[in-house]
């Protein structure tokens, strides 16, 4: 990869509430030689508007509610996740198909509808020329999968963002997951500019204004670690209600990242309307055969839990253990205290899709028996 050099070096992401996800663990930027203008400093408080958004409805039943919803408007497929979210626990599954081919993503459409609640379906890093968000979730949507729209601002500027958020708005997503995104000289397109005109706190509170339920990521194991909660709650603050919550090692790391926000979360209330619960969805490797296993590696700053990786590859059947291993470390992260769902993450290698797409498929439904009372 080739690296940026400057003279004065400043965050080759124009982000105004950083840091980014990929700071190497030594503290280093993902795309350049310097340290994160981040990494030292202190968090970058949310300065826009607490949307409407932050308000704790009461669920239907009228238990307390957990997830912050829009009051006022809120797309009809945010709503109904939402709904669901409040209900029981999900099961998300990235999702694998091929980027630009409209059979792949309804193959893997298919093999996923009826095992997973949702797919999380980015743009993918290795693939810079993709459909459009909103296109790629009518094409999935219409397979019968609920969508959770990655979005990032690599390639984007505000208003080329706002067309895709009421885009996906009509198209009835379940959420919209913001990112800043990885740069364009860590990808396959050194030749494209990078745009970065907002970064995922602020096209959250763009996301949020588009009446659509709002996601984040946050990962507990990354560099400023004593600062990323603090973080997660600015992003609450800015219109998040999904936390999903990167490979951080197993449910112990988890489990301290959530109580740590809730305590960012007190801090932060004096003089403030109260921050409601988020919901965190635990992101869950998934390595099912060798090709897998390296994408996986290819993850920024990714923490495993011990022994997770040479389990599955150490087995004489890597295709069944590595079910076997998400299904367990799936069943233990639904166990916390707040959790509302996994997600399962990872992808294949190149001509692999239906085959991952398969392999989620069977973990999704294995998770579920737990979910469902069945297992
Ligand atoms: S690590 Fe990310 S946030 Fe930090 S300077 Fe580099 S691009 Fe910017």
């Amino acid at each position: 990869m080739e690296r940026v050099q400057e003279a004065v070096f400043s965050c080759p992401k124009s982000m105004t509430y950083g840091p980014c996800g990929g700071v190497e663990f030594d503290g280093t930027c993902e795309v350049s030689e310097h340290r994160c203008v981040f990494v030292d400093r202190e968090t970058v408080a949310w300065r826009g508007p607490m949307p409407v958004l932050l308000v704790d409805r009461p669920a239907s039943d009228g238990s307390p509610g957990v997830v912050a919803v829009p009051s006022d408007p809120v797309s009809p497929g945010g709503a109904e996740f939402a709904q669901l979210i409040r209900s029981r626990q999900v099961v998300v599954a990235d999702f694998p198909a091929k980027a630009v081919d409209r059979v792949s993503l309804a193959e893997c459409a298919d093999l996923l509808a009826g095992s997973a609640d949702a797919t999380l379906a980015g743009d993918s890093g290795a693939h810079r020329v993709q459909f459009s968000p909103s296109y790629r979730a009518q094409l999935i949507q219409s397979r019968g999968l609920r969508v959770i729209a990655g979005f990032n601002c690599r390639d984007r500027n505000r208003v080329a963002i706002e067309g895709e958020l009421a885009g996906l708005a009509d198209v009835g997503v379940a959420a919209v997951h913001c990112v800043t995104g990885d740069h364009t000289l860590t990808g396959s397109r050194p030749d494209a500019k990078p745009v970065f005109d907002l970064d995922s706190t602020g096209v959250a509170s763009l996301a949020a204004e588009y009446g659509h339920l709002v996601s984040v990521g946050e990962s507990p194991a990354t560099p400023p670690v004593a600062h990323r909660a603090e973080r997660l709650v600015e992003k609450q603050r800015a219109g998040a209600a999904l936390a999903f919550v990167n490979h951080a090692g197993g449910a112990a790391p988890v489990a301290r990242f959530i109580a740590e926000v809730r305590e960012r979360q007190v801090e932060r209330e004096h003089g403030e309307a109260r921050l409601p619960g988020l919901a965190y969805i635990a992101c869950v490797p998934v390595v099912v055969d060798r090709g897998s296993a390296e994408l996986l590696r290819s993850f920024t700053t990714l923490v495993l839990p011990d022994g997770y990786l040479e389990r599955i590859l150490g087995a004489r059947d890597v295709y069944a253990e590595g079910i076997a291993a998400a299904i367990d470390l799936s069943n233990e992260l639904l166990t916390l205290d707040g959790v509302s769902g996994v997600n399962l993450s990872g992808g294949p290698e190149d001509g692999r899709e239906s085959f991952f797409a398969e392999a989620l498929a069977r973990i999704a439904s294995g998770v579920s028996l737990r979910i469902h009372g069945a297992g």
